[in-house]
């Protein structure tokens, strides 16, 4: 049988010139459903939403308090140990600060965010030179990557980093801890594990590694927790 198509019924060219289809294509806004009434005042959406809402309100928190101070340990932020967070700078036993102005710590530093002044040695009353200070320390907080170099590098074992991670700030000027500050974080770092601030615990050891965690303080630190409730992150 013999084919009768006529192909120039379908040629574009000729839809276009208007010939072939009397009607043009339908559009996605033709084929568009109508809205109902309620559909088109959203209230059911509106209420829906809110009964979910309500029901995520009595279920179970999925996020972990960053702060650590929920009551149940399961729900707490704990950083991992050997966690690079703020830096202290150590103090010994007769509470002198252990660094010695060297620039080790800054020259090593990649982010060139740590600023020393060496003091003048002092000479005890014996004529001898001691070993030097600082005038100046600071680190500017805000350029530092936490890297851990300065900690690597120091000879001396006078600056480590501790676990405290929530820093906020609200001036540029108040990221950049001088001496005082470093001095305190050891402080407040050394008595959050029940040691002396030169860093010795009851029995007269010292618990803690050079870079400032040890494997004999865990103090409640554990490896970092991913995912501890359902379906978290
Ligand atoms: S942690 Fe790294 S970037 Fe930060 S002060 Fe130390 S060396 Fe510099
Ligand atoms: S912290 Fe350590 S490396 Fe840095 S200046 Fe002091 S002694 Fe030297």
């Amino acid at each position: 049988m013999a084919a009768t198509h006529n192909h120039a019924h379908d040629d574009p060219r000729t839809m276009m010139a208007g010939h072939g289809h009397d009607h043009a294509p339908e559009s996605p806004r033709d084929r568009e459903r109508k809205l109902t009434f309620w559909e088109r005042t959203y209230l059911p959406e509106v209420f829906k939403g809110l009964v979910n809402t309500l029901k995520m309100m009595f279920r179970p928190s999925s996020t972990i308090d960053y702060v650590g101070r929920d009551s149940r340990p399961e729900q707490r932020h704990i950083s991992a140990v050997g966690y690079r967070g703020e830096h202290y700078l150590k103090v010994d036993d007769q509470n002198n600060i252990k660094c010695v102005a060297c620039y080790m710590c800054s020259t090593a530093c990649p982010a060139e965010c740590i600023t020393i002044v060496g003091d003048e040695a002092p000479v005890d009353e014996f004529g001898a030179q001691r070993f030097k200070k600082p005038q100046v320390f600071e680190i500017d907080m805000l350029k530092c990557i936490y890297c851990g170099m300065c900690v690597e590098a120091c000879p001396k074992d006078a600056i480590a980093m501790s676990t405290t991670y929530n820093q906020v700030q609200t001036k540029r000027s108040d990221a950049i801890y001088d001496m005082q500050r470093l001095l305190k974080n050891n402080d407040e770092f050394m008595q959050s594990l029940n040691l002396s601030p030169s860093g010795k615990d009851a029995t007269g050891k010292y618990p803690l590694s050079p870079d400032g965690c040890g494997p004999d303080v865990t103090h409640g630190l554990q490896p970092f927790r991913v995912g501890t409730r359902e379906g978290g992150a």
